[in-house]
């Protein structure tokens, strides 16, 4: 070892490009013996620098002054080691570097780690990152596939794994659209169902809403072009997602379409329990013509499902007896504006009028509208007449009907066997 204090040589120690550790003296006398030997010949002058190349990383030996007479470093050269230049120590250390005898700089933390209380930062190089979220980890802790155990590529964002859950490239699907968000098998098939039409490869976007007994609803998915929307919320809100298997509802029996519509109705975000003027409507689309008018039956079949539909359909009683009142109101008006029509009918056609005016019943009458969506409507009157009455009722191109409609300011139709405004 060389003697430092009589020194021929002053010399400086470089140790920022050497990665191992320096613990104290004795390493540092280690290191030396190693490199001593490999400065043998080489010229000694102030301001020179000799380096050794070594695993792990180079050593580098800087001459401040040499003493008269030593031109070459040889074994007998005393050389005093005035300083030891070392790398700024490191506060965060990357802990698989420090495994490795390397030294890194930390800026990531392994949750494994510490929840195996070990030093848990990693470096940039050392982490792992998979797609679809920032969770970084250790090499040691490289989060495993769910399925296959297999080292994992990317966080699921799905509805099941909410980027929480890792998986291998075998087991992803991206997003249609967007390549940067991925799905593991579940969540992919939960977000991107299959049309259940046999042989068609589409998204099924639309979810049965048909409900059982119990009223769980039936689910199957299918797409658009393959599903069918049956509207009882109006033409404005999206109605009840129907399967192949439960979409022929025309000619269904008054209480299962009710039920299905009050079900629909509790379950749909935003919609309200339709009026018993919307129930009609419905009826009538589904082949119950004379029902979808009598508002107190609908009433009646609706109480029959109150212990079957919950506590939303409580809450809708005290709207549907309001409307009936006004309902009710609205009959006795139709009523006027019928002894209304049957008056005019004696007076303007002698001939047939007396027996028209005896055939005609009210069916509905449904007030003016002005405004919303859709623009107003003049009021209508509905009415029931035999078949054969209906043609002499009308007239030749609707020209009696029509007469009959301005004099008295409203639409009348007939509810049924007419060309014009038929139901
Ligand atoms: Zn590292
Ligand atoms: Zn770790
Ligand atoms: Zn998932
Ligand atoms: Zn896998
Ligand atoms: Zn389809
Ligand atoms: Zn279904």
């Amino acid at each position: 070892m060389t003697d430092y204090r009589a020194g021929q040589v002053e010399a400086v120690l470089d140790l920022r490009g050497w990665s191992a550790p320096i613990g104290g003296q004795d390493d540092l006398a280690a290191l030396w013996t190693q490199l001593e030997p490999t400065l043998y010949g080489r010229p000694l002058r102030g301001g020179a620098v000799h380096s050794w190349d070594a695993e792990p990383g180079t050593v580098r030996l800087e001459i401040l002054r040499v003493a008269p007479g030593v031109p070459v470093l040889a074994p007998d050269t005393r050389v005093d080691l005035v300083a030891v230049r070392e790398p700024a120590r490191l506060v965060h250390r990357c802990a698989a570097c420090d495994r490795q005898g390397r030294s890194g700089y930390g800026v990531f933390r392994c949750r494994g780690c510490s929840d195996d209380g070990r030093p848990d930062l990693v470096c940039v190089d050392h982490a792992v990152l998979l797609d679809g979220a920032l969770t970084p980890s250790c090499p040691d802790h490289h989060p495993r596939c769910q399925e296959c155990g297999d080292h994992a590529d990317f966080w699921c964002a799905g509805t099941g794994c909410r980027t929480r859950r890792s998986w291998c490239g075998r087991h992803r699907t991206s997003h249609p659209q967007d390549p940067d968000t991925d799905y593991c098998p579940g969540c992919y098939r939960l977000a991107f169902p299959v049309c259940e039409e046999g042989g068609c490869a589409s998204v099924g976007t639309v979810t049965c809403d048909w409900a059982d007994h119990a009223g769980r609803p039936c689910g199957r998915q299918a797409c658009t072009r393959h599903a069918r929307r049956w509207q009882v919320f109006g033409a404005e809100r999206v109605g009840l997602g129907l399967c192949r298997a439960h979409s022929a509802v025309v000619g269904l029996p008054a209480d299962r379409l009710l039920h299905q519509i009050c079900v629909g109705a509790t379950r749909k975000p935003g919609v309200r329990m339709p009026s018993l003027q919307a129930f009609g409507h419905n009826l009538r689309n589904c082949g119950h013509r004379e029902l979808a008018v009598d508002y107190r039956a609908i009433r009646g079949v609706l109480d029959g499902l109150r212990g079957r539909v919950g506590p939303a359909m409580e809450r809708a009683t005290a709207g549907w007896d309001r409307e009936l009142g006004e309902l009710r109101g609205r009959a006795a008006e139709g009523e006027q504006i019928l002894l209304a029509l049957q008056q005019l009918l004696l007076r303007q056609d002698p001939r047939w009028g007396a027996e028209i005016a005896a055939g005609l019943r009210l069916q509905e009458f449904k007030a003016a509208r002005t405004g919303g969506p859709g623009g107003g409507r003049p009021a209508l009157l509905w009415v029931h007449l035999p078949a054969d009455l209906q043609g002499r009722f009308i007239g030749p191109q609707g020209s009696r009907i029509r007469s009959y409609s301005e004099q008295l300011g409203v639409d009348i139709r007939l509810a049924d066997g007419n060309r014009r405004g038929r139901r």
